[in-house]
């Protein structure tokens, strides 16, 4: 089995016509103003998966600046999970500005069947809740066994547009405030792992996994492997960013890491198995 813990898809709304979107939205026009940036929907990821040989996708929402555009595109992302239950697992965006509306959208998202929230973008707004939302946000999330998973910023290397600010440090106070909920930290932690050799670190990724999300555009393909030695493979899981790689190229470098074969197949899907709850039985 594979599992892609990390792809995004938008509405046929979008697809048609992004005009308006980018428009409304600085974040969004920053990475896909141009038409050069691919949009895909809900049926062509599932046709790709199919080419690539993919069971299973984590369908990731965008941080939208806004609540109404949040709500609009998460409506998309239960649809789509709706009409392909067995191949798609569903995160929605959490809306920035006040805490009560995302306490409410991540309820509603929950009982429409995500199994997470992200990609999030917590520069935004998440690093600055309070004592009492963080508890309330930590809550909702917990009773729902729901998931984070946020962007993660290289501190140096090439600039690219989305790049964002969420480096080492800054996810690092992010994961200490949520420590009850799984974090993924996307593309690899922004290199977070290295810092897992400090005991004091370390003691605090106990509930934190690094994906692999356009891997090949950041690292050289010895990360599988180092990462693999930092936090340990169970930490660590396959993710594309499809359509922005093709989900096989990712593969293959994996396939092609000096990692055992126990360790690839945790990486490919026994982890993100684990995180979806898939092995759990319902009574
Ligand atoms: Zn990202």
């Amino acid at each position: 089995m594979i599992i892609d813990f990390h792809t995004h898809i938008f509405p046929p709304a979008i697809k048609e016509d992004r005009s308006d979107y980018v428009r409304r939205d600085p974040g969004f026009a920053a990475l896909y103003s141009s038409n050069k940036a691919r949009v895909i929907t809900a049926e062509e990821l599932v046709e790709s998966m199919d080419q690539a040989g993919i069971d299973i996708s984590v369908i990731a929402n965008f941080a939208w600046a806004s609540p109404g555009l949040c709500a609009e595109t998460n409506d998309y992302i239960l649809e789509s999970v709706v009409r392909y239950p067995k191949r798609l697992a569903g995160f929605c965006a959490i809306p920035p500005g006040r805490f009560e509306l995302a306490i409410a959208e991540i309820e509603r998202c929950a009982h429409g069947g995500a199994r997470g929230m992200g990609e999030l973008r917590p520069e935004n707004d998440l690093l600055a809740a309070g004592r009492e939302d963080l508890a309330a946000l930590s809550g909702v999330l917990q009773r729902h066994g729901l998931a984070l998973m946020t962007h993660s910023t290289e501190p140096m290397g090439h600039l690219y547009p989305g790049k964002g600010n969420m480096t080492p440090d800054l996810l690092h106070l992010f994961i200490t405030r949520f420590p009850g909920i799984a974090v993924i930290c996307a593309h690899w932690g922004g290199g977070l792992p290295f810092y897992a050799l400090m005991p004091e670190v370390k003691q605090t990724l106990g509930n934190v996994y690094f994906d692999t999300a356009a891997s090949p555009f950041l690292y050289s393909p010895e990360v599988y492997a180092c990462v693999s030695r930092l936090v340990g493979p169970e930490k660590v899981l396959f993710g594309s960013d499809y359509p922005l790689l093709p989900q096989r190229r990712i593969i293959d470098e994996i396939s092609a890491a000096d990692l055992p074969g126990e360790a690839k197949d945790l990486i490919l899907s026994g982890n993100a198995r684990k995180l979806l709850h898939l092995d759990e039985v319902v009574p």
